[in-house]
């Protein structure tokens, strides 16, 4: 499609290019000057501040820049984030989160970098296609525009045309502003580090916005590593003086400099820095490393980073102090927590297929330690490997001290068997379990195979010849939703909730829940009434069709077993954890101290008679 010549374009095809071209005045179209805007956009409204990595990749960019535009937003000002990715890819759908870390999906189904999981929950704000771009799409969005004749005879090139996109897309996000107001500030990250190739016309195009927008628009914001070799003993700053003339190199002057560093940057660094990089010693940081990304704010704030940005960018008459000082005493608090004494012990088994790799499972890490801060429980969460399992025996031995599992979503049909298995002893052995996507099915599975004696139950992704597809997929219920062959069901749905089921009690009684997909396959609907009449109880459903979205054990049979086919990691934030892993946290805090229920939490997250009740004999 994309390189079919469409045959006298300029003649055949003036509707949607002409609209496109009418947005620019005809002297922008035909000058080296082609910079689009959105209609109504003002310049210089939005400030910008660019936030660009040197020496290294894995400085913590992401956390940085969330963490600045979390200040800002505590006092008062609209903020969005925005991030540059390189890469060609035209979303992060296809990556391997063993290399890359988890996909990350967003509220319209985009599958983004866990970059914006870090900006969804610091900022606790739901993040769209806006926020994201990669070169795929910007390349993507040009050759297409190029086959419909939209250039108008003109040669295609880096600048104007890729660095004028980048710029317009900008721009759009700047737009998206609450009742359609332009926002005070977009933070953008770009991806890499100055000088890769990958990111060049990214900032070609920041640097051209800076000066478009005009003075004190835009800061950048340099973020550079410190070495401190052991040999030495002490820290050098030659790497990061050289990062520093990459940038300048490109015509980018930072406004401010961030040195990510073990320990904190000595004078001697930060004066050398400055001179180098005529950068006033009041706006070289030390970023150093600290016992959590949650302190970064205040420790932020302390340092006067804040002042510094809203200074150079002639903020200080947008703040609203009173809004700032109820957001900074919540977001303290949550910090002192974090790093409080807990009262609780609790071990978490997580059986996965990527145990080794922490990122590749992000959200769920981070859902579990928002419980935990809540909970006041100290969570010890141990990341297994089920591809060795094959038996009951075998799983046992491997969630052997966990007083709670989880099955995370997944891909393919390595480790399966192993998670069926670990399914099976969390539901005979009453260890609270939850079950997310993948998780969810596997518990579909192994109920069907252990209860319902139906043993070839599978999924037709781990084995399509068997006599028992339980978990299939359908292509009518993709015809229902709109869903092409062979995609997946991606973004967040409306989940009808069982009224009296524990996932209600969970819920706090809503009626509807809406939560993240990211599936290909589900319960086939021909088996629902079996399983259901076996004692499997789907609790959250589709509102009109017949796709489950949670199941539950009754509460009489199992103190805390619940799977969700979303993705409810997605949505947990610091502020606000996300209750089917507060249910777990706190029915394996119960287990182990049955007094627990009583307390207020308790009894918030405790189904009051979970504890008491015998247990089945099921399998
Ligand atoms: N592989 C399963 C499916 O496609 C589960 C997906 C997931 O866990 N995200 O339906």
């Amino acid at each position: 499609m994309l390189l079919r010549v469409p045959s006298a374009m300029h003649d055949s095809e003036p509707d949607a290019n002409s609209n496109f071209l009418r947005q620019f005045s005809d002297s922008e179209e035909s000058s080296e000057h082609f910079s689009p805007t959105p209609a109504g956009y003002v310049r210089g409204r939005t400030r910008f501040v660019v936030v660009v990595g040197t020496v290294m990749s894995g400085l913590g960019k992401g956390i940085f820049a969330s963490s600045l535009a979390k200040l800002m937003q505590d006092k008062g000002l609209t903020v969005a984030p925005m991030k540059l990715e390189g890469y060609l890819n035209i979303d992060s759908g296809t990556l391997n989160p063993y290399r890359h870390g988890e996909v990350f999906v967003l509220e319209d189904g985009l599958e983004t970098d866990m970059d914006l999981g870090t900006y969804e929950r610091i900022l606790n704000q739901n993040l769209s296609r806006k926020n994201f771009i990669t070169a795929g799409q910007i390349y993507t969005e040009i050759l297409e525009r190029e086959r419909r004749g939209g250039y108008l005879g003109r040669d295609v090139q880096m600048i104007p045309h890729v660095t004028g996109v980048v710029k317009m897309r900008l721009r759009e996000l700047a737009m998206a502003g609450p009742k359609g107001q332009q926002l005070d500030m977009v933070f953008v990250e770009v991806g890499g580090t100055a000088g890769d190739y990958e990111n060049g016309f990214y900032i070609e195009a920041l640097r051209e916005l800076a000066f478009e927008e005009g003075d004190d628009s835009t800061c950048f914001v340099a973020l550079t590593y410190i070495l401190e070799p052991s040999i030495l003993g002490e820290q050098k700053s030659k790497a990061a003086q050289l990062g520093m003339k990459r940038l300048m190199e490109a015509g980018i002057q930072p406004h401010i400099i961030a040195c990510r560093a073990k320990n904190p940057v000595t004078p001697k660094v930060t004066q050398k820095i400055s001179m180098f990089s005529n950068v006033p010693l009041k706006r070289v940081f030390s970023m150093h490393d600290r016992e959590s990304i949650y302190v970064i704010p205040d420790a932020m704030r302390a340092a006067g980073l804040d002042r510094e940005i809203l200074s150079i960018l002639g903020l200080h008459d947008r703040v609203n102090a009173g809004a700032e000082d109820s957001a900074r005493s919540a977001w303290s608090a949550f910090a002192r927590r974090l790093s409080a004494p807990r009262d609780h012990r609790v071990t978490i088994g997580i059986s996965g297929k990527y145990a080794s790799l922490r990122d590749a499972y992000a959200s769920i890490d981070k859902a579990i330690e928002h419980c935990g801060v809540e909970l006041s429980a100290e969570i010890d969460v141990r990341w297994l490997d089920t591809s060795d399992v094959h038996t009951k025996e075998g799983a046992a031995k491997l969630l052997e001290g966990a007083d709670a599992i989880i099955v995370p979503g997944g891909f393919g049909s390595r480790g399966v068997e192993g998670k069926i298995h670990c399914a099976a002893h969390a539901r005979t052995q009453r260890i609270p379990f939850l079950g997310i996507c993948l998780g969810f099915q596997v518990a579909v599975i192994e109920y069907a195979r252990n209860v319902l004696t139906l043993r070839d139950a599978n999924s037709s992704e781990f084995d399509p010849t068997t006599s028992t597809v339980i978990i299939s997929e359908l292509p009518d219920q993709k015809r229902i939703e709109g869903i092409m062959g062979g995609t997946m069901r991606l973004g967040a749905q409306d989940v009808l909730v069982t009224p009296g089921s524990l996932a209600s009690f969970l819920f706090a009684n809503a009626k509807t829940v809406h939560e993240r997909f990211r599936h290909r396959y589900e319960v086939d609907p021909a088996f629902i009434d079996r399983l259901e009449a076996g004692g499997l109880i789907f609790s959250g459903r589709h509102p009109k069709h017949p796709i489950m979205q949670m199941l539950e054990l009754p509460v009489t049979a199992h103190p805390y077993f619940i799977g969700g086919q979303f993705h409810p990691e997605l949505l947990s934030r610091p502020l606000k954890p996300h209750p089917m892993f507060m249910g777990l946290v706190a029915a394996a805090i119960a287990q182990r101290e049955p007094t627990f229920a009583q307390t207020a939490l308790g009894q918030r997250w405790v189904r009051s008679n979970a504890s008491t009740v015998s247990p089945s004999n099921r399998s």
